[in-house]
C-alpha cells in the first residue's frame, strides 16, 4: 500500500471485448463443466446454472485474475427460501438482498491478487419447502494475473526499520487485520461506486511485484493515481470511516467500511478530513492528496479490500454491489 507515482497508468476495469479476448486465449484443461462447455468460440464469459427449485446461479466470470472481482446473483421466479447462503472455496461468503427484490440475492467474491490459480468453488444452500437441506455449485477458475516487477528505491528507514520503527508498522498491520476481519452485515452504500478523485481517472500500479533497494517485498496492493498534494479525495460511496490516523508505511490514511466485508483505503494523504465512526456519502470529502509515509511523490494510493482479498479498487468503479 505504499508506494508512489511510477510511470505507465494501468487502467484494468476490464471490459467486455477485452474479457472476451483474454476468455479466448485461455481455455482451462480442467475435466469441468468450463473445459466443456470450451470451444474455439472462447470459454463462456460468465456461468449461469440452474439449481433445482426454480433457483438460479450466477457468476459474472468463469475464470478471474487475480485481483479481480466476481459478481454473484441468485434468483428465482418465485420468492427465494429464507436461507439461502453462499460459499467460496469453502469460507462463508457474504450474500444480500436488494431492498424490495426478494427473488434476488447479491453476492460478491474478491480474488486476492496472490490466490494460487485454480478451481474454486462457490456455493448456495438452502432448505427447500419440506425442510431438505439442498445445495449448488459453480466453479470458478482462478489464473495469475500478469503484474510486472519493478525496482524501486526509497529511504533506508523504509525497508530496515529500526525496532522503534517495526513496532509501528506491526502495531499499524494488527490494527488493519482487525478491522478487514470485522464484517458489518449489512450494506452501507447505496449505488454505484465512484472514483475518489475529481479530475484523474486512471490509476496503475496495481499488483506490481516490488524490488525495494534490492529486497523483495509484498506486491502493492492499491492502484496509485498522481495527484498533486492538496488535491480533494472523496468517499466512493457510502460507509463508515473506522480508520483516519497516520500509519507508519501509509502515512495519513483513511478506512471506510462499506458493509458486507467491502472496505476502501485512502493512503499517503496530507490532511485528513475526516474522523472514526463518520458516515460518509458517496461524494464526502474524506482528505487530501499528498506524500506522507513511504513514497517517492505524492499521489493517492487507493485500496479495495473484499472480504480481506486484495483487489484492484478500479474493479469496483461504476459497479453496484
Ligand atoms: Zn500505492
Amino acid at each position: 500500500m505504499e508506494l508512489a507515482v511510477d510511470a505507465t497508468p494501468d487502467t484494468r476495469i476490464l471490459n467486455g471485448s477485452e474479457k472476451s479476448v483474454r476468455q479466448k486465449l485461455f481455455c482451462p484443461i480442467f475435466l469441468s463443466l468450463l473445459a466443456a462447455l470450451c470451444s474455439s468460440a472462447g470459454c463462456p464469459a460468465q456461468i449461469r446454472k440452474s439449481c433445482g427449485d426454480l433457483i438460479y446461479l450466477r457468476l459474472t466470470a468463469a475464470t478471474a485474475l487475480q485481483g479481480t472481482l466476481v459478481q454473484v446473483q441468485v434468483s428465482s421466479t418465485k420468492a427465494l427460501p429464507q436461507d439461502v447462503s453462499a460459499e467460496w472455496d469453502s469460507k462463508s461468503s457474504p450474500i444480500w438482498h436488494v431492498e424490495g427484490h426478494s427473488k434476488t440475492l447479491h453476492g460478491m467474491v474478491g480474488v486476492d491478487l496472490e490466490k494460487p490459480p485454480g478451481r474454486y468453488d462457490y456455493k448456495i444452500s438452502w432448505k427447500d419447502s419440506i425442510g431438505q437441506q439442498k445445495s449448488c455449485t459453480a466453479p470458478l477458475i482462478v489464473r495469475a494475473g500478469k503484474f510486472p516487477t519493478e525496482h524501486l528505491k526509497v529511504e533506508k528507514q523504509f525497508v530496515q526499520p529500526d525496532p522503534e520503527q517495526q513496532k509501528r508498522a506491526e502495531d499499524d498491520s494488527k490494527k488493519m487485520r482487525a478491522i478487514y476481519d470485522t464484517i458489518t452485515p449489512e450494506p452501507l452504500w447505496k449505488g454505484p461506486f465512484q472514483l475518489p478523485l475529481k479530475e484523474v481517472v486512471t490509476g496503475g500500479n496495481f499488483g506490481r511485484r516490488r524490488i525495494l533497494n534490492g529486497v523483495a517485498r509484498s506486491p502493492h496492493a492499491g492502484v496509485d493515481f498522481p495527484a498533486p498534494t492538496g488535491t480533494p479525495v472523496f468517499a466512493p460511496q457510502a460507509g463508515k470511516v473506522v480508520l483516519a490516523e497516520d500509519l507508519y508505511y501509509s502515512g495519513n490514511t483513511v478506512v471506510i467500511d462499506h458493509g458486507f466485508g467491502i472496505y476502501t483505503l485512502y493512503a499517503h494523504l496530507s490532511q485528513l478530513t475526516a474522523n472514526p465512526g463518520d458516515s460518509v456519502e458517496a461524494g464526502t470529502e474524506i482528505g487530501k492528496v499528498g506524500a506522507t509515509g513511504r513514497v517517492t511523490g505524492p499521489h493517492l494510493h487507493w485500496g479495495l479490500t473484499i472480504d480481506r482479498a486484495r483487489v484492484n479498487a478500479l474493479q469496483i468503479v461504476n459497479r453496484e454491489p
